[in-house]
């Protein structure tokens, strides 16, 4: 019988993908600040999550690298944490987020990716059911994926199907765990964190995770995320954010309890089996953090060009159901998307479409990502492109 390619399998995907226009590439970029440049066109960068535009804010890199001396400026931690890549900085930072969120303890990780596909397999057993909203991050459905709990998908955002699954399930359970987004990556609608916290008080056992990667920096008084904001940081059990986002920085972190941190310490796997995060970016990132909780002029920006984004659409009549600074605007069919985004590609905004699997067939879309550098020109010309789409 005569054998195919040993790449042959992969080459017929890859085509299939690309006839439903669904083929992802690595685009070739520059930067420039706010802009990116690709195939000779400079745009704004409408598709990052540097929403406060910290990540290309030259004064503050400038200051942080001032006060750099050769002997801060540590590359690698040259190890895992358990064994000699632990360093003051980490546990500065650790201390300072405790101290903001007014909770017990916190962890850093390397990232959000190794924090949600890490911490639910380590405090999600046989016995514990996963109660997650239907739109999570994939990272969290891959840290549903990798545990030995069971787990359910309650609809999106729809607190009475949650209830239902704990009112059936909780009872025979050691314990349930309710995951969930506080702005949700690729709708830009929220989780109504108050009512999750009621329902958990209502049902002993029930642990609540909240992932406010897209909130972090960017809501509430000091930038602590929609659980500031909604006054909950003492009833969530999880709370983890991230710092590649509007901190523009790397890394991730979960505020808890201190018996949670070291639960977390001896087993989340992403956590022992990887090398620390390097020394000079801790100092970046707590650099930026003692900065962030007093840039509400730039948040406050970020809310009024959201909000004037939004009025927009409302009057139009487009459906629109986010209420923050992602604004996804769905086609439907990728290719038609793809057109669209390209249209206001050569209007000057680099836009990106989104397709599936990152979201369900059918919906694909373009997502913005506002941020608060905009200026009032940039958004009356952003509308205007998008109302001749
Ligand atoms: C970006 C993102 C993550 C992953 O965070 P990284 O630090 O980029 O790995 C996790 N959760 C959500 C909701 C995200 O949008």
């Amino acid at each position: 019988m005569a054998k195919e390619n040993d790449y042959d399998y992969m080459r017929r995907e890859l085509d299939k993908l690309d006839a439903a226009g669904n083929l992802r590439r690595l685009p070739h970029l520059e930067h420039d600040g706010r802009f990116v440049t690709a195939d000779g066109r400079r745009m704004l960068n409408l598709s990052s999550n540097d929403y406060l535009g910290l990540a290309t804010d030259k004064e503050l890199r400038s200051e942080f690298l001032g006060r750099l001396t050769p002997e801060a400026f540590v590359p690698s931690s040259s190890s895992s944490r358990l064994l000699t890549g632990n360093c003051p900085i980490y546990e500065e930072l650790e201390a300072e987020l405790a101290r903001l969120y007014g909770r017990e303890a916190a962890l850093v990780l390397n990232c959000g990716y190794h924090a949600n596909t890490g911490i639910l397999p380590a405090v999600a057993d046989a016995d514990t059911l996963i109660l997650a909203d239907k739109l999570v991050h994939a990272s969290l459905i891959d840290g549903l994926k990798l545990g030995t709990a069971r787990y359910l998908r309650y609809r999106h955002n729809d607190m009475k199907h949650l209830e239902r699954m704990l009112h059936e399930y909780a009872p025979t359970r050691k314990r349930t765990v309710i995951v969930t987004e506080s702005i949700f990556s690729m709708d830009g609608d929220e989780a109504p964190l108050r009512q999750l916290v009621e329902l958990k008080k209502r049902y002993p056992g029930t642990l609540l995770y909240v992932d406010e990667a897209h909130a972090f920096g960017v809501r509430g008084r000091r930038g602590l995320g929609c659980a500031e904001e909604q006054g909950v940081t003492a009833d969530i059990d999880f709370l983890m954010g991230t710092f590649g986002k509007a901190a523009g920085s790397e890394g991730a972190f979960v505020v808890c309890s201190r018996t949670v941190r070291e639960w977390l310490v001896n087993r989340v796997r992403p956590f022992i089996f990887t090398t620390a995060l390097p020394p000079v970016n801790l100092a970046w990132t707590l650099f930026i953090l003692r900065r962030l909780v007093k840039m509400d002029k730039r948040r406050k920006r970020l809310a009024e060009l959201s909000t004037r984004l939004h009025r927009a659409l409302h009057e139009w009549g487009v459906p629109d159901l986010s209420s923050s600074h992602i604004v996804p605007l769905v086609v439907g069919e990728s290719a038609e998307t793809v057109l669209k985004a390209e249209a206001l590609q050569r209007h000057g905004f680099y836009v990106l479409p989104v397709r599936p699997p990152t979201v369900p067939e059918g919906t694909s879309r373009l997502r913005l990502s506002l941020r608060a550098d905009m200026t009032d020109e940039e958004m009356e010309s952003l509308i205007q492109h998008l109302k001749d789409l």
